[in-house]
């Protein structure tokens, strides 16, 4: 299958979403390739694989953190990292507010919430992530900006059974958004699709698809 990058970007720029190229496994070269066409957003999922690339690529990438953190290693992010994707529990959330205060900077970060089947996936239940919110230490943090919610389907052929999952991703996120958030301009990512279900993703409303062997497979 042959992908023309340019049509991947207008297709989600046309649902009011934009493109996380994952460039996890990929190249330094091969990640250039993709900024050449202007790509500027990159998602890593693990800190040790981020830290060697990040000194090697352009300044102006914004780097997604979307794999699980764990909470010693995010002194070595919190001084550029874009956005974090996999916020799943108050601990992890305290030491990026600790690692942002330190650099002056208010990090952004999703909620991961967990809908896929798997009992092995990371992430928060509906229960579990509005107690993190509703805790007064959450309420005193600074330096950290809560910005949306990420989610992963079930790894399944069946796509009915997706699209039922990135539904109650969006649910989740309207019920969050509407009860803690409502004034909060930056309260407003859904990160949800990937390459076998992006489609799928966009029509529930995602605003960030994490894509990566459909754009670096056809490169
Ligand atoms: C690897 C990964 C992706 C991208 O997966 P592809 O199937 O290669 O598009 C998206 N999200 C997360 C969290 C990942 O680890």
């Amino acid at each position: 299958m042959s992908l023309h990058f340019e049509e991947l970007i207008q297709q989600i720029h046309s649902k009011k979403a934009e493109l996380v190229a994952v460039s996890k496994t990929r190249s330094v070269e091969e990640i250039l390739s993709l900024y050449k066409m202007g790509q500027r957003h990159f998602g890593e999922n693990r800190v040790q694989e981020l830290r060697q690339k990040h000194p090697l690529l352009p300044n102006d990438i914004h780097w997604h953190l979307i794999g699980h953190l764990q909470s010693n290693k995010v002194k070595y992010i919190a001084p550029y990292i874009h956005l974090i994707h996999s916020v799943d529990s108050l601990s992890l959330l305290e030491e990026i507010n600790k690692q942002g205060a330190k650099h002056n900077r208010i990090i952004p970060f999703l909620f991961q919430l967990k809908v896929a089947e798997e009992f092995t996936k990371f992430g928060l239940s509906m229960e579990a992530c509005t107690a993190i919110i509703e805790s007064d230490k959450f309420k005193n943090m600074k330096n950290v900006l809560p910005s949306g919610i990420m989610g992963m389907g079930t790894f399944t052929s069946d796509l009915n059974q997706i699209s039922e999952e990135f539904k109650l991703l969006k649910k989740y996120f309207t019920e969050l958004k509407e009860t803690f958030f409502p004034l909060a301009e930056d309260f407003k990512e859904i990160s949800m699709g990937m390459s076998g279900d992006y489609e799928l993703a966009l029509e529930e409303g995602s605003t960030l698809v994490r894509i990566g062997s459909l754009i670096f497979n056809n490169l």
